[in-house]
């Protein structure tokens, strides 16, 4: 499956030939397998399990897991480039797979004991079990830290209490990282969050722990978006993920990967936009000429392509100091603020460039704008990436 746009190919300069190898593999899986269904899915508003078990078969479910424990072990990089793809094809399939790989197993994998790796990520890693990360609550987004659900100490258990909200794969998912506050209710208002939340996993199973309500949305309407709710879960210390009371701070370090994903879905939503619009105005003629010979809409094609190689860069440089072992906050947040608001104008203009077209659900290009708005909300806002970049960039300055 060759590349829509030159630079596509051009931009594989920071891609290795295995990069590239399997970037095309997914490539041609999506133009099979995704893009004939994508609009059916997100008409019905389900999950497509039985793509994400051909994805597994292909190791993709199990991307970012060690090969230890039965995963792909692949690099920042490599996952960026199948997000992309997957994006190009179908956002909710991307968000899906991006939420599972990298906020679920990838808790697990960083900052899980031997036996809780050992436990978890195989079945993880293969697909058998989907899982699910749970920061968000009702009450608490961008202020992740002010969430209520607590984990109390009972001899050598824990029972958890809470609701959070807004869960990807909340409903099919198996196996969650759970985020609570441990902190005594002394001590809450003192502490700062670096030091009163723990990570925990949840079985889906446990005894007062179940998926609540599954929320209708604007967009991503195939991936699975649910409530979690927790009544008196009782669960050992061996589920205790990470240190106690380092939850958050080991957060945040799930984040970065996390946003790094979200950049490389806005620009895979943003090329399949871009791509369509080629193929538009090839298709629609006005005034006597074909849309492409209008200026005014080549200038938006110019304008697209720029944002949208733009966006790309970014991404693969997060993603490049991400797989160098180096610190990449700044960078993850510059891609993830950048390419999702990218997405959104990019979008914008493909509507624009279909007319009437656009704007009805026959032609997918509404479908990318919907999806796209996500990347501008999850994994922190962009208000919240501001902040970020902000913070960093005053850290970094040296006087
Ligand atoms: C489809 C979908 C999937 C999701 N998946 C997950 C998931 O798997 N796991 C999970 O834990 N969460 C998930 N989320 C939650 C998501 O991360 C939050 O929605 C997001 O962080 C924003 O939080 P909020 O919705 O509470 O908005 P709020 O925090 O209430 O923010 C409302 C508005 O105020 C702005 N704002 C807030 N604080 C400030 C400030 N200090 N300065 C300036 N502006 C500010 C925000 O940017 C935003 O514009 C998902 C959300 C959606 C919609």
């Amino acid at each position: 499956m060759p590349a829509k746009t030159k630079t596509e190919e051009t931009m594989n300069f920071s891609l290795n030939e295995d990069q590239v190898l399997l970037q095309e593999t997914i490539r041609d899986f999506v133009e099979k397998e995704v893009i004939p269904y994508a609009k059916e899915w997100d008409e019905k508003e389900e999950v497509p399990l039985n793509t994400l078990k051909k994805l597994s078969s292909m190791g993709i479910m199990g991307m970012a897991v060690d090969q230890k424990y039965g995963g792909a072990g692949l690099d920042t990089v490599s996952i960026a480039a199948v997000i992309e793809e997957l994006a190009c094809g179908d956002g909710s399939l991307a968000l899906t797979v991006a939420a599972h790989n990298g906020l679920g197993s990838g808790h697990i994998s960083r900052f899980g004991t031997e036996e809780q790796k050992q436990k978890y990520l195989p079945d993880l890693a293969s697909g058998k079990k989907i899982a699910g990360w749970a920061l968000t609550e009702p009450g608490s987004g961008s202020d992740a830290a002010g969430m209520k659900t607590v984990a109390k100490k009972d001899g050598n258990d824990w029972v958890l209490n809470g609701t959070k909200m807004f869960i990807t794969n909340g409903s099919i998912g198996e196996t969650f990282v759970v985020l609570a506050v441990t902190a005594s209710e002394k001590a809450i208002h003192e502490l700062p969050p670096q030091k009163k939340i723990t990570a925990f996993i949840l079985e889906k199973g446990d005894k007062g722990f179940r998926a609540g309500k599954k929320l209708q949305k604007m967009g991503m309407r195939s991936s699975d978006t649910s409530e979690l709710i927790l009544e008196n879960v009782k669960i050992p210390d061996s589920r205790r993920l990470g240190e106690l009371n380092q939850g958050f701070i080991n957060t945040l370090m799930i984040l970065d990967k996390g946003r790094v994903s979200v950049g490389a879905l806005a620009v895979g939503l943003a090329q399949a936009a871009l791509n369509e619009s080629l193929k538009y105005v090839h298709q629609r003629e006005t005034f006597g000429k074909q849309l492409k010979d209008h200026e005014v809409i080549r200038f938006m094609l110019a304008d697209m392509a720029l944002e949208v190689d733009t966006a790309r860069l970014l991404v693969y440089r997060a993603a490049a100091v991400a797989a160098e072992g180096k610190q990449f906050t700044l960078e993850a947040s510059m891609a993830k603020l950048f390419a999702s608001e990218m997405s959104m104008r990019v979008c914008n203009k493909a509507i624009q460039i279909h007319g009437g077209y656009g704007y009805i659900r026959e032609f997918p290009v509404e479908r990318y704008l919907r999806d796209a708005k996500l990347c501008e909300i999850g994994e922190g806002t962009s208000e919240v990436q501001r902040l970020v970049i902000a913070r960093e960039l005053l850290k970094h300055y040296k006087i």
